[in-house]
């Protein structure tokens, strides 16, 4: 007998209808012959007005009253729920997160899971039961109530599916599938009929808020495929899968995140170990940094640059207030009227141009991107908030994303193409039980040859990425990396690129006609450099992944000259010199990750 979870978001059990709507999904499915768990969320806007509710109490609630407050919405759904599904004459027994023993750590309202016990949950379905199961909450050790983050009913939807070895998981939402951006933002995305994990991942991490981006983490480390589908209508909905839509498309879909903010601590002495005060420090309050740039400055002093989410913009900066004076730092500014556009695809690593691509259309459209981080499935631009939603048109229309790509595949074909072969292997055999949501690298590599060049003191203006890349493009060299951050000096920004060790001559002479051009500052260029690649799933989600790359790095007296982020890797240039000693030390503090790799 085949089992399914369904998840029903908030949209979903909205009211009295919506939930006998979603009751009657459930029981349709039971009668078909399947074992079925639901999954719902808080009805409507419930969990904004717990929130609204808590901050007219107090400005500062504790960390633990909100959870035990905000995980009230779910148990109000499943009750009603269970209930609907009683009165249409089937079985329902409904379950909070602490009674299907979802246990988490016990970091409120960030909370990750280790362990679920599946035995009542398997009795209940054996009875003939439905079991209506609470999203977005768990309880930690002590048996507080916890919960996983706005939107983590998904993660508790694919994270059940994964333990009770599901073959289905369907996400049932107010949209028909996933868009190649959000559609309520722009009405020209298009539905895709399949897109990969590692895509829907990425793009859940830089704002697509269709699905929560740790769902995603479990649904790979599972292979459990999910499917999102609209409560409202018959459409087929979208399938997230191991495999892409397309196998030449560089660009599978566009995400923003309206509201971050920008984070720059000024003059930090430029020796190793002190990037590492910075960011460990943030870490521990489980703030996701993004989006990092370091620029050497003058008298040996770095400016380091970074993005957070504008929620967590207040907790960061009463964190750099007791790191800058240990540090030795000269100051911290910021920037919370800021937004980050993004595109993502796993194809693009191999393609050119298409850096370039996306800035000419920001240029065109009379943005200015004020940095610029890539990794080797995406590219994020930060912008002024006020161009943000121009921006993402503007990149949209650039790559085409609402014209199904010629190759685009059906998950028809994709499912017959894979045949007998058997599935991919879920990650899950050297996980142990009981750190279900604990970090999973599948390796630590060292790309050797590698050189930088770096141009200081570009005008803060539009379309200067856009000539810079595309001359760059033209003149046949191939860029891997590229960041560009807030140059604390004047104003202006810098520009970093990587390319391969043999291009360097034909880059700096490229690099001083572009500096001569737009009169920068000057060029300057590295060499004997090589990229550290850590892989693995969930890797920005994961705070301390930085910490430890950081500290293992300054403890050998390295540099990390660039750094660029994704959910899949982290990578940072360092000289290679010591490369061979990081490589093996990595290794060695990430062992338990690792796993058996
Ligand atoms: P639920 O309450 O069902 O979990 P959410 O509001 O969390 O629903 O997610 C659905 C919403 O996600 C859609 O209404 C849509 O506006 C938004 N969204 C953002 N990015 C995308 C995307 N790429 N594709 C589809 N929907 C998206
Ligand atoms: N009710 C929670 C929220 O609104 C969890 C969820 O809906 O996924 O964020
Ligand atoms: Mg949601």
């Amino acid at each position: 007998m085949s089992l399914i979870v369904q998840k029903f978001g908030g949209t979903s059990v909205a009211d009295v209808e919506k939930i006998r709507a979603a009751a009657r999904k459930a029981i349709r499915a039971q009668q078909q012959g399947n074992r079925v768990v639901m999954v719902v969320s808080a009805m409507g806007k419930n969990t904004d007005v717990l929130l609204k509710l808590a901050s007219d109490v107090s400005s500062h609630p504790p960390a633990r009253e909100m959870d035990m407050l905000v995980s009230t919405g779910e148990q109000v759904s499943v009750a009603l729920v269970a209930m609907a599904i009683d009165a249409l004459g089937a079985k329902a027994v409904s379950l909070t997160g602490g009674q299907i023993g979802m246990k988490t750590d016990d970091s409120f309202s960030k909370a990750r899971i280790q362990s679920i016990s599946t035995e009542r949950i398997e009795r209940l379905l054996d009875e003939g039961n439905i079991v209506v199961a609470a999203g977005f909450q768990g309880i930690d050790d002590d048996l507080n109530i916890t919960t996983l983050g706005r939107g983590g009913s998904d993660t508790t939807a694919v994270a059940l599916a994964s333990v009770l070895g599901a073959d289905a998981c369907e996400i049932y939402t107010d949209v028909d599938g996933v868009y190649t951006t959000d559609p309520r933002l722009l009405p020209e995305a298009r539905r895709v009929e399949v897109i990969s994990y590692d895509e829907m991942l990425e793009l859940a991490s830089l704002g697509a808020g269709v699905m929560h981006n740790r769902s995603i983490e479990f649904a790979k480390k599972f292979n459990v495929p999910i499917h999102v589908r609209s409560s409202f209508s018959d459409a087929e909905g979208t399938m997230i899968v191991a495999e892409t839509e397309s196998q030449t498309a560089s660009v599978c879909g566009a995400a923003m995140t309206p509201s971050e903010a920008r984070v720059t601590v000024l003059g930090v002495p430029d020796v190793p170990g002190k990037s590492l005060q910075v960011f460990s420090a943030i870490a521990a309050k489980k703030i996701a940094v993004d989006m990092v740039v370091q620029n050497v400055g003058l008298k040996g002093r770095a400016d380091i640059s970074f993005t957070v989410r504008q929620e967590d913009l207040q907790m960061t900066l009463k964190t750099l207030e007791g790191v800058v004076p240990v540090v030795g730092a000269d100051a911290v500014t910021y920037d919370d009227q800021v937004s980050k556009v993004s595109v993502v695809g796993v194809n693009m690593a191999k393609q050119t141009n298409v850096a370039s691509t996306m800035f000419r259309a920001l240029a065109d459209a009379g943005v200015n991107i004020q940095m610029i981080t890539t990794s080797e499935i995406k590219i994020s631009t930060l912008v002024p908030r006020s161009q943000a939603a121009a921006a993402l048109r503007a990149v949209h229309q650039a790559f085409s994303l609402h014209q199904k790509p010629d190759d685009a595949k059906s998950w028809h074909q994709i499912r017959s193409e894979r045949g007998n072969r058997a599935d991919v292997d879920s990650l899950i055999s050297r996980l142990q039980a009981d750190a279900l949501e604990a970090l999973t690298l599948t390796g630590i590599s060292l790309t050797k040859d590698q050189a930088r060049v770096t141009l200081h003191g570009v005008p803060d203006k539009p379309g200067i990425a856009a000539d810079m890349f595309e001359t760059i493009g033209e003149a046949g060299i191939f860029v891997d990396m590229i960041v560009q951050g807030y140059d604390g000096e004047d104003g202006s920004t810098s520009v970093s690129f990587t390319i391969n060790d043999d291009a360097i001559d034909h880059s700096v002479e490229v690099g001083q006609a572009i500096c001569k051009k737009h009169g920068m500052r000057d060029i300057q260029s590295g060499t004997d450099i090589s990229k550290i690649t850590v892989s693995g799933i969930g890797l920005r989600s994961h705070t301390h992944v930085g910490t430890i790359l950081f500290k293992q790095l300054a403890d050998l007296g390295i540099n990390i000259e660039m750094i660029g982020t994704s959910e899949l890797q982290v990578n940072a240039v360092i000289a290679t010199e010591k490369a061979d000693a990081a490589t093996e030390q990595l290794k060695k503090a990430f062992a338990a990750s690792l796993g058996s790799v």
